[in-house]
């Protein structure tokens, strides 16, 4: 936490949001949001008070009694106003986006409309939220399912994605008939409050939606607190591990989606310029911190000789703060993750790996104070090194060879995570192949970054994932809501009476 500077004071302060009203903290802990390009203090966000959560959560509580009975349309058509507000200050949105996070302006428009897609998906929720039926199970007996809302639920966020992981989650949970406390990430809290005023001002009422700021006192708060039904949480495997065990021990319904270490496999065969040109996107977009982004390329038989064309392309990206136009690769969000990613790099020198393209330390004019690192390439990587085992959250591409196509497909499933994986290919054959033996929840073919839209639901796997069902699409329906099944007989005047039934089948 840092001590507010005179400057940082003065810098406007982020409010809670507890039953419908954006309340100061009375908290005596600050923490400043900061520009990450150029060290701007842009504002402080408090670390809510133990009573301030109790209030946000009794708050969802109390609304929940009416917001439950509320009918499917009218909570949709929130959701369509929703969409259509989000849309209509999308380049403020960004702006905001960028200021705080680093991202290319470009970028934060996709971060924003990657959400806005939800909330679409949100604005649909009476067919998604359909029960089953089934027609005379028995004499005269139907059973049949109703989809109810938990209760209060709350969603933790990580920095990477400040528009499109709230987004993720408020929408699904207060279109099924929930209500929510989002504790957003203390770095980049900004936009996120920007995009939790337009959705009261498109009608969600007082207490449906609430906000606290915070860290792990905060998470562990909301773990703990009896109201809660369920938390969804998005960030590092460390903080989803605990708060998966912490709510689930306090009996919550738990999904988080965590850590990563994304591996693409490269064929000969593949088409190789539009290859390298995905690789090189999705390796140092969004200056690799995106949970999707592809960390390791194995380049299988003679696409081991690509490595000097994959640098070229690398070397072509241009450095600098997200609003100068041209940018491809922003500022890390922090100092902290500077020192961090910059330092692995030393590890991976230190271990053996070779450092075909060094970005530590560029000159960015105009920008000389911003946590700017550039592209980065390892090769000769190999599993036991920190730049393989760690997920590094930085420009930083590992690149690793194979022989064959099985060789490389064993190597991706001995790496314990399971976000997303990408084949680069002609063959169908040899995608098909991929597609079966690849132990990855999320597979791309010729895709770098096969994250789905909201038709299907985020499936990352293994340590990438805590939790069965995923976030958007039809599982996280069922993730906000409890199926109960109904099984109903009417009698009827001319039923002749079967007598007493004494065994567990039903007649
Ligand atoms: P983080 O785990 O540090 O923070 C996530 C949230 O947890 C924040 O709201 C933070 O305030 C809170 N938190 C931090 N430390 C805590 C602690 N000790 N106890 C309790 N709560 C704590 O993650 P981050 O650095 O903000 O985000 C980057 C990470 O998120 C990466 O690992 C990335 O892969 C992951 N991520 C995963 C996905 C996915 O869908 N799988 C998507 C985006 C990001």
């Amino acid at each position: 936490m840092n001590a507010p500077t005179s400057v940082a004071a003065l810098a406007p302060t982020v409010k809670l949001l507890i039953g419908g009203r954006f309340v100061e903290s009375q908290t005596t802990e600050w923490r400043d949001v900061v520009n990450p390009a150029t060290q701007q203090v842009l504002a402080r966000v408090p670390f809510a008070t133990p009573a301030e959560i109790d209030a946000a959560v009794a708050a969802a509580q109390e609304a929940f009694r009416a917001w439950r009975r509320t009918p499917i349309g009218t909570r949709a058509r929130i959701f369509l106003r929703y969409q259509q507000l989000i849309r209509e200050n999308m380049a403020e949105l960004a702006a905001i986006l960028t200021a705080e996070q680093g991202k290319t302006l470009a970028d934060a428009e996709g971060d924003v409309f990657r959400g806005l897609e939800v909330v679409e998906h949100a604005a649909a929720i009476g067919n998604l939220q359909l029960g089953e039926l089934a027609n005379n199970v028995a004499n005269g007996v139907d059973t049949y399912t109703v989809l109810q809302p938990l209760g209060v639920c709350a969603g933790i966020t990580p920095f990477n994605f400040p528009a499109m992981i709230p987004l993720w989650m408020f929408p699904m949970a207060i279109a099924t008939g929930n209500t929510f406390v989002l504790k957003p990430s203390e770095q980049d809290p900004m936009v996120t409050m920007r995009l939790v005023e337009l959705a009261l001002e498109a009608g969600i009422p007082p207490g449906v939606l609430n906000v606290v700021h915070g860290g792990e006192a905060a998470v562990n708060a909301l773990c703990d607190h009896p109201d809660i039904k369920a938390i969804s949480f998005v960030g590092s495997t460390k903080v989803g591990t605990h708060v998966y065990q912490r709510a689930s021990l306090a009996g919550k319904r738990v999904q988080c989606m965590m850590g990563a270490k994304n591996h693409a496999i490269v064929l000969p065969d593949a088409n190789k310029e539009q290859t390298l040109n995905a690789l090189v996107g999705a390796t140092f977009g969004a200056a690799g911190q995106r949970c999707m982004a592809l960390s390791v390329v194995v380049l299988v038989g003679e696409a081991r000789e690509w490595v000097a064309d994959f640098v070229a392309k690398a070397k072509t990206l241009k450095v600098s703060a997200g609003t100068e136009a041209g940018t491809d690769v922003g500022p890390l969000v922090s100092r902290a993750a500077h020192q961090r990613v910059t330092g692995l790099i030393e590890r991976g020198v230190a271990e053996g790996a070779t450092l075909e393209l060094d970005g530590r330390d560029p000159q960015v004019a105009g920008y000389e104070q911003g946590n700017f690192v550039g592209p980065t390439v390892f090769s000769g990587v190999k599993p036991g090194m920190a730049v393989y085992e760690q997920e590094i959250f930085g420009p930083v591409a590992c690149l690793a060879g194979a022989e064959t196509l099985d060789e490389a497909i064993a190597f991706v499933n001995a790496n314990p995570n399971g976000n997303g994986t990408a084949i680069f290919t002609q063959s169908g054959a040899a995608a098909r192949r991929f597609q079966e033996e690849i132990d990855v929840g999320q597979v791309g073919i010729n895709v770098p970054i096969p994250v789905p839209v909201p038709l299907f639901s985020f499936s990352g796997s293994r340590a990438s994932k805590l939790g069965d069902l995923g976030p958007y699409g039809k599982q996280v329906v069922l993730f906000y809501t409890q199926t109960k099944t109904v099984t109903a007989r009417w009698f009827d005047d001319s039923t002749v009476s079967q007598g007493v039934n004494t065994t567990i089948s039903l007649k």
